[in-house]
């Protein structure tokens, strides 16, 4: 850009330079004929009038004689050098130099030549230090020529002063130029500062850059345009975040499906050799001992029950995990908390257990009831399994803005603080020898109420029973 203003610039400066130069030529050619139209009037004028009133006859041997009287009266007259020729053009008298004899150079007779054939005329006769006019008139009386004047005018002043002029054109031109020339530098180096910028910016984003402030105030297009590339270059950074959690949650779902997996292949393992121990020490014994055998035989029966339960809990664990098995639907969340405390009463197993209620009535939900009903009885028999003496549980259930809470409380062994943060990890239990205990229930409840858009709570003291508040939305949409 810079060169091709230059070359601009460089052409401009020569075209104007030139047109200004020839216009001034002009200019003073113009004047120089004009004033010289006006002497050349003049002198013919008073050399006529001189020839009359003199002596001098009106022919041209006449004319020869008086010349040089003539000459010196024009010279001192017109201040000017003066040259007298006799009518066919030979020399006859010079003011200045006696023998008529030019100190130019060259060709610089045309005027006298002209003169000649009775016309008057000029020569510019310029040279490095001077600028002078050679006029040559005919003295021509009744159509006849007595002679030619020819005399010099110094235009130096003019040519000075126009030397002057152009010098002054010249400067204030180159002046002008630079300006200008400086002017669109810095206008477009402030054009494209912001471009430069945002080239800057977009290096930087290609890289994975993304802190890189892209604020423009230049109030116009580009203003607009950085307003977008920074909403893009937001939106981009917004997305790769979104990206990178969900990859982060990918690997976590990863470890933690392998975790599981791990634990499952563990937990089915450990009652399996269990029980193919006792079924080799079956085969391998011979003695009639009808007592040893059943006691064997019972062990593998417990051993079967805790895989079968296992496998029960793993079944359950699955299909908590697996949005397939959901049926969502409206359903009267009261009614079930009701129906599961009666069916506890019902069962023998749990005859000797004190429930206090407190059941806000007609709460409904969007859930799906079999897996709410399996979460709830999951954490009362917990309250239950884990309870000192005989068990003493307390059942809520209210709602509040958008959700509708079921806390459920025991006076039970509690739970050491340093469990508290894996309990809802599967596998997870505090006593790991306590039989009909898979470490699933609580990974199961919160995998449902999960799923329900809900949360669930736990808090507990050892010694001093165990609090689990479910917190479920109303109105849930999946
Ligand atoms: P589990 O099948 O072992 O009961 P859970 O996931 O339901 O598995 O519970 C995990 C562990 O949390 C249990 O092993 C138990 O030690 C502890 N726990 C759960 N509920 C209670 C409770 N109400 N009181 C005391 N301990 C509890």
């Amino acid at each position: 850009m810079i060169l091709g203003l230059a070359i601009i610039f460089a052409i401009s400066y020569g075209i104007t330079i030139i047109v200004i130069g020839k216009s001034i030529q002009q200019n003073n050619k113009a004047i120089i004929e004009k004033d010289i139209q006006k002497h050349v009037y003049n002198l013919t004028l008073y050399i006529k009038q001189y020839i009359r009133s003199s002596e001098i006859e009106e022919n041209a041997d006449s004319f020869q004689k008086y010349a040089t009287d003539l000459g010196t009266i024009l010279s001192t007259k017109f201040d000017e050098r003066i040259i007298i020729y006799n009518h066919e053009g030979k020399f006859i008298f010079d003011s200045v130099n006696k023998s008529g004899e030019m100190e130019f150079r060259g060709n610089l007779n045309k005027d006298l030549r002209l003169a000649l054939e009775n016309k008057s005329a000029y020569t510019i006769i310029n040279t490095e230090e001077r600028f002078i006019v050679a006029v040559s008139v005919p003295i021509l009386i009744d159509n006849q020529r007595l002679g030619i004047i020819r005399y010099f005018f110094d235009y130096a002043y003019l040519a000075q002063s126009s030397q002057n002029l152009f010098q002054y054109i010249h400067l204030s031109m180159l002046l002008i130029f630079i300006v200008l020339f400086a002017f669109i530098i810095m206008l477009s180096g402030w054009i494209t500062k912001p471009i430069i910028r945002m080239k800057k910016a977009t290096h930087m984003i290609a890289r994975g850059n993304f802190d890189y402030d892209l604020s423009i105030h230049t109030n116009d297009e580009l203003e607009d345009l950085a307003d977008d590339f920074t909403i893009m270059k937001d939106n981009i950074q917004e997305r790769i975040k979104e990206v990178e959690i969900e990859r982060d949650n990918l690997i976590r779902l990863h470890k933690e499906r392998k975790l599981f997996f791990d634990n499952v292949t563990h937990e089915l393992k450990t009652p399996l050799t269990i029980i193919s121990g006792y079924t080799q020490i079956l085969q391998e014994y011979d003695e009639e001992d009808k007592t040893f055998v059943k006691k064997t035989l019972g062990n593998i029966k417990s051993e079967t029950d805790r895989m079968h339960d296992m496998i029960l809990d793993l079944l359950d664990a699955a299909k908590a995990e697996s949005s397939m098995e959901y049926h969502f639907k409206t359903f009267n969340l009261t009614k079930v908390v009701k129906e599961i405390m009666e069916g506890m009463y019902a069962k023998e197993r749990y005859e000797n257990i004190t429930i206090q209620d407190d059941i806000e009535e007609d709460i409904t939900i969007y859930g799906d009831v079999l897996r709410i009903r399996q979460a709830l009885i999951n954490i009362i028999d917990n309250a239950i399994k884990y309870a000192k003496e005989e068990p003493v549980i307390n059942i809520r259930l209210y709602k509040d803005h958008e959700d509708c809470y079921i806390v459920i409380k025991d006076r039970g062994i509690g739970i050491s603080e340093e469990h508290l943060d894996n309990l809802f990890k599967p596998f997870y239990r505090v006593n790991k020898s306590l039989r009909g205990s898979s470490g699933l229930g609580l990974y199961i409840v919160k995998s449902i109420i999960k799923r329900h858009g809900g949360s669930v709570r736990l808090s507990s003291k050892l010694g001093n029973g165990t609090e689990v508040i479910l917190k479920i939305p109303l109105k849930f949409t999946t």
